[in-house]
């Protein structure tokens, strides 16, 4: 007999759940790891370079601010593709982001023998310790660097209407989703990697923090996300920041430098979704904590 078992017959006759049916193939994402730990500044400074970077794989890397740098230690992603690098963000305070930056191009274009690419650098948001490197990019041969605005933001990721339009950008071979997040930030933004599975959601979905300036718009961005990621791969959700523990609702108080038992860096997709709960039931604004982040409202 060849037949089907009932169950998997159903599921392939309401062809409705293939996003829980098993992924033997990885669910086609290009892989990549993330670190165990990062060298976040201390316990005594000058013992590590100001960024580390970490290659999640040979077409994508993850630099993370040293902490006796900047007590924020960002993250910063860099996307390559076959035509153009999309780099998020440029660090905060004062650091030689862009030369940082150059030797990540430079060693991947030697690898593929071709000339450096385009650089395009996009935000995550437009807040201090996102933005305090991009004069250094502006004044960086064969780079845009996109201006803080709404208008710039919609005309170089292609999003139709703000903030529930959805835009994207092409690397060439590899295709961001970039879409608006408002509540953290007015120019909060969304991108998602088709490669390798990946959504960075900046400020508004890390293991630490979440301020919130806009509750409205915080919440119905966080529904889009929910929405976005209905369906789709989502490997890691990953963003700007660890202010949590390893220790469940833990966190390192504001301005910690040395961080020697942090969260991973990233999250799943439960956590998106027990953000979207909590807030869907929150009739006002109220700080409150869970295993992985806390909600904060401003
Ligand atoms: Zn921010
Ligand atoms: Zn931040």
């Amino acid at each position: 007999m060849r037949s089907l078992p009932l169950s998997l017959g159903l599921l392939l006759v309401c062809g409705c759940y293939w996003a829980q049916a098993p992924e033997p193939d990885g669910g086609g994402v290009r892989a990549g790891s993330l670190p165990l730990a990062w060298h976040t500044g201390g316990p005594r400074c000058g013992d590590a370079p100001e960024w580390e970077i970490h290659a999640y794989n040979p077409d994508l890397y993850i630099l993370r601010e040293n902490g006796c740098v900047n007590y924020e230690k960002p993250f910063l992603y860099l996307f390559f593709g076959s035509d153009k690098v999309l780099l998020i963000d440029t660090g905060a305070g004062e650091t030689h982001v862009a030369s940082a930056v150059s030797g990540v191009i430079d060693e991947w274009a030697a690898r593929n023998h071709k000339p450096p690419p385009p650089l395009i650098v996009g935000h995550s948001h437009s807040h201090d310790d996102h933005i305090a490197g991009d004069a250094q990019f502006r004044a960086r041969a064969n780079t845009t660097v996109v201006q803080l605005s709404m208008e710039a933001t919609m005309q170089t990721f292609e999003i139709p209407h703000w903030p529930d339009g959805m835009g994207k950008i092409d690397l060439g071979g590899r295709v961001i989703d970039v879409f608006p997040i408002p509540g953290h930030d007015v120019l909060s933004l969304a991108y998602y990697d088709r490669q390798t599975g990946i959504l960075d959601a900046g400020d508004s979905l890390y293991p630490g923090r979440l301020y919130v300036h806009d509750f409205p718009a915080f919440v119905a961005s966080t529904e889009r996300m929910v929405r976005f990621t209905e369906g789709k791969i989502v490997t890691h959700i990953v963003g700007c920041h660890i202010e949590q523990s390893r220790t469940p609702y833990l966190d390192y108080k504001v301005g910690t430098k040395y961080q020697p038992d942090e969260h991973s860096l990233d999250m799943g997709r439960g956590q998106l979704l027990e953000l979207n709960d909590a807030l869907a039931h929150m009739k006002t604004p109220v700080r409150m904590a869970f295993r992985d982040f806390t909600i904060w409202p401003m």
